[in-house]
This record gives structure tokens, sequence and C-alpha cells, in this order.
């Protein structure tokens, strides 16, 4: 059976996995990703999930690689805001030493959620936006089957979608985008300017779950960045479905019922009225199947099986 390995980058795990072509997951491993700055201790944590997954059964047939952001596709590197040891770190070449001669490809979490709520969840979504909503806004684009990279690499970036003219600046060096507004760290802000200091995002979603006016404005206010964004995105590609994951997107209608108001209230045309959202069913394994599903694509001919 044809098999690839399926590699998860994150600040808080390093996951890897074996995959078959209709998305079972054969083996599976995972590690707190080493709080160190020697590049070198890391790589040794990856190499080893990667032997440890890849050591009985066939040789993987293509390596895909999901990564937390900013990377570079082109040249294989990464440099993960929340990993300071790896800046410019080659990872293809690393770990194209598992499968030498087969395809090693890297995309970004966001791509590779995207993708696989594409490929588990909603087959038959001509045009799906995932969305990653926890300590940033990242996501991905799958168009017609596809992820949608654009030329750098970097298409989907919703996360940095303008939604408030006169927002917050926002880690990017920009101003006003959904990140600044809807992330977890940015609603905690918000209430905390607001008279409501909080712990973190988890607490502030129990308070507006408890009916706390302050913590119940924030996620409004979140929903309506993130509605703002999803609305946009409609209107310019022709959205089918939106599917929500992360942490932010774990708190439950306390998001999603505001959220939905707001895309209620802010889109007009009916193509874009009809935009479906969804939260993410996939939880853990998202990342894993994801980055799957780009090795997968990356086979010529290769066919994935929903
Ligand atoms: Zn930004």
């Amino acid at each position: 059976m044809r098999t690839v390995l399926a590699v998860d980058v994150g600040g808080t795990k390093l996951a890897a996995g074996v995959v078959t072509v209709d998305g079972a997951v054969l083996a599976r491993a995972e590690v707190a990703t080493p709080a160190t700055l020697d590049p070198e201790v890391l790589t040794k944590a990856l190499m080893e999930l990667a032997r440890e997954v890849t050591s009985s059964g066939p040789a993987p047939t293509a390596v895909g690689i999901g990564s937390a952001g900013p990377l570079d596709p082109a040249a294989g590197t990464v440099s993960p805001v929340n990993i300071p040891a790896w800046r410019d770190y080659p990872i293809v070449e690393t770990l194209s030493e598992i499968a030498p001669h087969t395809p090693t490809v890297l995309a970004g979490d966001g791509h590779c959620m995207a993708l696989a709520e594409h490929w588990r969840t909603h087959h038959h979504s001509r045009a799906l936006l995932g969305m990653v909503v926890s300590t940033g806004v990242g996501g991905g684009l799958v168009l017609d089957g596809r992820l949608h990279l654009g030329p750098s690499g970097n298409a989907g970036h919703i996360g940095h979608i303008v939604v408030d003219l006169n927002g917050p600046p926002c880690a990017c060096g920009g101003r006003g985008c959904v990140e600044a507004c809807a992330s977890g760290p940015a609603m905690v802000r918000w209430a905390d300017a607001h008279g409501w200091p909080t712990t973190d995002a988890r607490a502030l979603a129990r308070d507006a779950a408890n009916g706390h006016e302050t913590a119940t404005r924030a996620f409004r206010r979140a929903a309506g960045a993130l509605a703002a964004a999803i609305v946009s995105t409609a209107a310019l590609v022709d959205l089918d479905d939106v599917v929500i994951g992360g942490g932010v997107a774990d708190a439950g209608e306390v998001i999603f019922a505001p959220l939905r108001a707001a895309v209620g209230e802010l889109a007009g045309l009916p193509f874009v009225r009809r935009v479906r959202i969804h939260a993410s069913q996939l939880g853990r394994d998202a990342g894993l199947l994801g980055a799957a599903a780009l090795a997968f694509d990356a086979l010529p001919g290769s066919r994935r099986q929903a």
C-alpha cells in the first residue's frame, strides 16, 4: 500500500505519522517541542520521530511537512516564530534523508489544516477556507480540490486580511488585521483594556459562557473581525465552506453564535450569503492529515481517496 510520511512542526509539539492514500494514520508519534536554542537538539528530536514511525512498514513514497511560519516553501526552509532555534532551517533537506529520491514538500500549518478539512470532511467543496484561530490566526484556501499557494507559497494568509481601518497594530507589521483583533491574545488584551483582566482566552471563554458582559463583548468583537474576513473572502473567491479550528474555536457557541450572526449582518450578495461555517472535526490529526495530502499531491498521477 502506498504511504507517505507526514510531519507537523509547531511551537508546542512535533508530530510525525505514516498515512495511507485513504487517510488512515498507520503510525504516529509526537513529542513536546524541545525548548532549546540549539538547532541540532531539535533536528535530533524530529529525526527520531520520523524514524520511529517509518521503522516498520514499507518506505514512504513521499514526505509532506506542515510547519508554523514564517517559511519559504521554495527554499524548503522554516523560521517558526515560536521555535527560535530554527531560522532559515533547511527542514526539507533534513527530512529528505528519511526517504531519498522521493518528493519532500513543505507548506504552512494553516495550509495543511485547510487541505485536511477538505480531504477528510468536505471533499465536495469547490472553494473551502480553513482557519486556525489560536495564538495567531492562520489558514489556507482549497480551490477546486487544490491548495492555492500563490507565487511565493503564502496565499491564504487569512489572518492578515485588514478588517479594521483604525485597528490595532499587528505582529506582522501591518495594522487592523484579523489576527490583531481575533487571536486569543488579542481578545485577552482587549478585555484587559476594557476592565476585565483575565489569564488567557480559555478563561475569557468561560466568563463569556457564564454571561459576563465584557467577556461576551470581547468574543463578539473577535467574531465580527472573523466574519469580515470570511465575507470578504467569500466575495472574492465564491466560497462554499469555511472550517474553523484552533484553541479559540474550541470555545464553541461562545464564538460560533456571534460569528454566524455577524456574517448574516455583513454579507449582502446571495452568493456571499450562502457560505457555510463549520467547526473543525479533525482535532489534533488535522496537521498530519494535511501534510499527508500535500505529499500525495506531489506524487505524479496520485489520487487521494476521499
Ligand atoms: Zn497582520
